[in-house]
């Protein structure tokens, strides 16, 4: 069916559907643990099924590894750390970890293709950003892996020995490779747990890892549940837990490593404020919001999920925001027209019609864009909320989907307080002609990321990471590097 978008004109244009061809993708119908650089049946032989959430069809099967399982990759991490990997010069680690990220970006077609049928983002967006972004994390902290002693002068850094990495369905491949590029070019070895919802593109890149001859145990890839990602964390000789997930499991996750000796990274979740004052450019502020909190389906932990508008802007701002709401497509996430992809799961769905049920009954006005969503597979509209204040549901607690709840401010005091009034303190934006006010509410907003005037950037060489109930640690540059060593 062709799909109509608005020009900035006012005029519209067809589309007809364009989607991206499925016939490089190779993937197996079950994937096996990947421990010791080789496929091993999990011990329980227990399967889950990974659905693409666009069409709720199996795709594959993917292990779900036990007490057992995790045991036996964390020995043969151990091995590697001990006999191997530690005794490598940098440079030969850094060596691999070059290879490994010319592979990927080799392979990097049809692994955007499945990150985007596991996960349900936008081919736009596994393509030009999820998996760009991975390959050059790999490249990033491949040129680190000689120059420890550089980067942290006087401070001898030395590894920490085998880190358990835990991460979510948002990002799939990119947070798996700012989990290990990072570990590996500090001299660990690791043992990484996918989410049960997104295991395959952490699973080809075991292929990856494999076809590189990186040293058999330096890198494990175990998949299952919750119930695996415990395992890993009360493992007693892992040396250092790096979460990504939601705050009730970092939670859980930093009781459980409380008096033992593992190091801890965690990033949790967000209730982000994208901030517009009156002397914005209005026009790029409303592509930046789009792209805050639509961008990935607000599957992002950094979403500008609460905006604030000054109040004589606020009319323009909504009114502009409404209208470019209308021209955004939602459906096959393998589409290259399409905007907004499938919602990662039933669950998560669920989730997000829940907290879309509770802003309607605690008052907020709602407004959906009218576009047509596909009849099967788990689908959201872009939502906005007006008439919200501080105290309501969905501006307090996160909701991981494309639902934005709008108030407006009128002094700058005013607006770094309400801001500031959450939980969490992940990131920001801040849209204002005046540089003199980014920097005063950069130093004033707690929030471990600030962009001025745009939104949602990554780069490897920028630290990312939390205040508050958003976590601790940081990842990405060389603050993500030093995670991963023992400083003197
Ligand atoms: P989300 O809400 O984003 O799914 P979760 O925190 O539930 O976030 O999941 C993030 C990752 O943590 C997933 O890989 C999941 O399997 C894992 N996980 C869930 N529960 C636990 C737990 N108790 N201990 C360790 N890892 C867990």
């Amino acid at each position: 069916m062709a799909k109509k978008k608005e020009s900035p004109q006012g005029t519209e244009w067809n589309y007809s559907p364009s989607p991206e061809s499925t016939t490089h993708v190779k993937l197996e119908k079950r994937y096996a643990l990947f421990i010791n650089n080789e496929w091993v049946a999990p011990s329980s032989k227990a399967y889950f099924p990974t659905l693409n959430p666009a069409n709720e069809t199996v795709i594959s099967e993917i292990a779900w590894a036990n007490d057992k399982d995790v045991d036996k990759a964390v020995r043969a991490a151990r091995k590697a750390y001990q006999e191997v990997w530690s005794k490598l010069s940098g440079a030969e680690r850094g060596k691999y970890l070059f290879r490994i990220a010319r592979m990927m970006q080799e392979k990097s077609r049809e692994l955007a293709v499945i990150e985007s049928m596991d996960c349900g983002k936008p081919i736009r967006e596994s393509r030009d950003i999820d998996i760009p972004l991975a390959c050059n994390h790999f490249f990033y902290y491949a040129g680190w892996a000689d120059k420890l002693e550089y980067a942290f002068p006087t401070k001898n850094p030395k590894p920490l020995g085998v880190a358990g990495q835990i991460i979510p369905w948002n990002f799939p491949l990119l947070m798996a490779a700012w989990k290990i590029a990072p570990a590996l070019a500090a001299g660990n070895t690791v043992v990484l747990k996918p989410a049960e919802t997104t295991s395959l593109t952490a699973l080809k890149l075991a292929e990856i890892i494999k076809e590189s001859g990186l040293p058999p145990g330096v890198v494990n890839i175990v998949t299952g549940h919750g119930d695996t990602g415990a395992a890993i964390v009360n493992h007693p000789d892992i040396d250092k837990i790096a979460f990504t997930g939601s705050t009730n499991v970092g939670k859980i996750i930093q009781r459980s490593v409380a008096g033992t000796h593992k190091k801890t990274t965690l990033e949790l979740g967000g209730k982000s404020a994208n901030i517009i004052f009156d002397d914005a450019p209005i026009d790029q502020a409303v592509e930046g919001i789009v792209n805050g909190i639509f961008f990935n389906q607000g599957h992002v932990c950094c979403a500008g999920s609460r905006l604030f508008v000054q109040e004589n802007v606020a009319e323009e701002v909504i009114r502009k925001l409404k209208h470019r709401m209308e021209s955004l497509y939602v459906g096959d996430p393998l589409d290259k027209n399409t905007d907004i992809g499938a919602i990662n799961s039933k669950e998560q769905l669920d989730t997000i019609n829940r907290y879309i049920k509770i802003g309607i009954e605690e008052g907020a006005e709602i407004h959906q864009s009218q576009c047509a969503i596909p009849s099967q597979g788990f689908f959201c509209r872009p939502t906005l909320f007006i008439g919200v204040s501080q105290s309501h549901t969905i501006a307090q607690e996160e909701i991981f989907g494309p639902v934005l709840s709008i108030q407006t401010f009128r002094t700058v005091d005013e607006v770094i307080q309400k801001a500031n009034n959450t939980p969490y303190g992940l990131a920001a934006g801040v849209w204002t002609d005046k540089g003199s006010r980014i920097f005063n509410l950069t130093t004033q907003l707690k929030a471990g990321v600030v962009w001025a005037n745009t939104y949602n950037k990554f780069d490897p060489v920028s630290p990312f990471g939390g205040y508050k109930e958003s976590g601790f640690g940081r990842e990405g540059g060389l603050h993500g590097l030093g995670a991963y060593l023992k400083l003197s």
